[in-house]
C-alpha cells in the first residue's frame, strides 16, 4: 500500500517552523559590536594560521571557541536555497532585495559546493546601536579536515570572492578596504 504524502502540509509545516526559529533567534541576540569584534578575531586568527604563525592545534582550539561565541545566539540555519528564500520573505524584506541577497549568497554557496566544502545559509540577527534588530544573511563554510593552511587560504579566498559584488563583510575577510556607504545589514 502506498501512503499518501501530504505535500502542502509539509510546506506549511516548514514555514511555521521557520517562523518559530526566526522568533527564537530574535529573542536573544548579540549586539552588532559584539559580532564585529568576534568576526575581527576570527579574521585575524585565520590570517595568522594561513601564514603558519599559529599551530594547527591552537588554531582548532581557538577557532572553535570563537565560532561558539559567534553562533551562541541570534541565528537561523537554512539547509537549502528555497528554505533560505522562505526565511528572507518572513523577515519582510522587499522582493528586489531578496533577489540580490539570494544571488549573492548563492554565489558563495555554489563555489563552496564546487570545491566540495560543507556550507550552509544563515540569517543572523543583531542588535543595532539604536536598539533595533538588524539581520545579516550569510553563507558559512567549514574547512576540510585534512586541508593544509595554504589550501584553506585558497578555499577562503575563492568562496568569499565568488559574488560579483562583495559585501563589507566579504571585503573584511579578504582584507579589502571597506567604504562606509555600502550597507550589508538589513532592517525590518
Ligand atoms: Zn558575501
Amino acid at each position: 500500500m502506498i501512503e499518501e504524502i501530504p505535500q502542502l502540509n509539509n510546506f506549511e509545516l516548514i514555514k511555521s517552523n521557520l517562523k518559530k526559529q526566526i522568533e527564537m533567534a530574535q529573542s536573544e541576540v548579540l549586539t552588532l559590536e559584539e559580532l564585529q569584534t568576534i568576526e575581527q578575531k576570527i579574521n585575524n586568527l585565520e590570517n595568522l594560521y594561513f601564514d603558519k604563525k599559529v599551530s594547527e592545534e591552537d588554531f582548532k582550539k581557538e577557532i572553535g571557541q570563537l565560532y561558539f561565541e559567534r553562533n551562541r545566539a541570534g541565528i537561523v540555519n537554512l539547509s537549502t536555497l528555497s528554505e533560505f528564500h522562505e526565511a528572507l520573505k518572513l523577515c519582510n524584506i522587499d522582493d528586489e532585495t531578496i533577489k540580490k541577497v539570494l544571488a549573492h549568497e548563492n554565489a558563495h554557496s555554489s563555489m563552496a559546493e564546487s570545491l566540495e566544502v560543507e556550507n550552509n545559509y544563515k540569517i543572523r540577527f543583531v542588535e543595532l546601536a539604536d536598539g533595533r534588530i538588524g539581520f545579516i544573511p550569510s553563507v558559512e563554510f567549514g574547512y576540510p579536515l585534512n586541508a593544509t593552511p595554504e589550501q584553506k587560504r585558497e578555499i577562503n579566498q575563492k568562496i568569499t570572492n565568488a559574488p560579483e559584488i562583495l559585501s563589507n563583510r566579504d571585503k573584511q575577510r579578504l582584507d579589502i578596504e571597506v567604504s562606509k556607504d555600502e550597507p550589508d545589514i538589513f532592517q525590518k
